[in-house]
């Protein structure tokens, strides 16, 4: 298998045969993230896809699940996806899910009936972030979409058969923003009621924007208090039922795990009982990206 640069995998597809069918992320401007910094974005040529595929099957006598790297897969022309969605079922009959990340703007110029077709070929899940459902922290964070426009395209997914994954990140709205950071992104998620919803805590990497912001004293980080406070009012905003809640990054303080709606109450109460006694979060040493 070959690989350029640092590859990025969602945690849950840590089994599965990652293949780059791009390099990078086509954005790539994200305030926070620094994720492909050292690639420019470009499209992998469509023979050498379809090659290390070939090698995997020789390689991996069993493979569940397939990911399809970098940063924004969907981005590809539709006839060249539904060939290598092909190779994978041709190849890897015993496959049971194949993922990737999907930007808004991916999902934008795809039509209803290609994603039909991804999904019917087998495109089964695609991870999007929305990272915050307040413009006003997109816009600082250079998202380069509003909430709107992300809740729209999470939706386009969802109603063309492609199950959903979406993440957004605590603190990203620093002390000031923490109310309307928590509030809104939980009426985002509610809007695309996606299956998957993930959490991450901020943190912050040399090298981004937000860093720079971080030493000149423009941009504060939440302390942990904070930090559950604005998890308590996101978790009391949300109304998204069947959508697995999944807090359990290595960048979180608390992790918290359920189904919404039912969940709710009893994640509040592990949120409720962090409150009182700090010592419960993952010290600040244990976290990680
Ligand atoms: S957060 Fe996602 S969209 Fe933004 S620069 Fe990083 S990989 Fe690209």
């Amino acid at each position: 298998m070959r690989y350029y640069g640092s590859v990025y995998r969602p945690p849950s597809e840590a089994y599965s045969l990652i293949v780059q069918v791009t390099y990078g992320c086509s954005h790539n401007t994200c305030a926070f993230c620094s994720m492909y910094k050292e690639k420019h974005f470009a499209l992998r040529p469509l023979e050498e896809i379809l090659e290390d595929f070939r090698t995997a099957r020789q390689l991996y006598r069993h493979v569940d699940k397939v990911f399809l790297a970098d940063g924004d897969a969907l981005v590809r022309k539709a006839a060249e996806l539904y060939t290598i969605l092909d190779t994978v079922r041709e190849l890897f009959p015993e496959c049971q899910r194949v993922t990737s990340y999907a930007s808004p703007s991916s999902i934008r110029i795809r039509t209803d009936e290609e994603l039909q077709t991804l999904c019917a070929k087998g495109l089964t899940m695609v991870y999007m972030g929305l990272e915050s459902g307040c413009d006003e922290v997109l816009t600082l964070m250079r998202k380069g979409h509003s909430a709107a426009e992300i809740v729209e395209m999470g939706q386009k997914v969802r109603r063309n058969g492609i199950a959903l994954s979406v993440t957004a990140i605590t603190g990203l709205g620093g002390p000031e923003l923490l109310e309307r950071h928590a509030v809104d992104t939980a009426k985002a998620f509610n809007a695309m009621n996606p299956e998957y919803i993930g959490m991450l805590t901020l943190m912050v990497e040399p090298g981004t924007p937000l860093y720079d912001w971080l030493q000149e004293g423009k941009f504060q980080l939440l302390d942990q208090s904070q930090v559950l406070r604005e998890t308590r009012l996101l978790m009391e905003h949300l109304d998204s039922p069947g959508s697995v809640f999944r807090m359990n990054h290595a960048s979180n303080y608390l992790v918290l795990k359920g189904t919404l709606n039912q969940d709710r109450e009893a994640m509040l109460r592990t949120i409720g009982a962090a409150e009182h006694d700090l010592s419960r979060l993952r010290p600040e040493a244990w976290r990680g990206l």
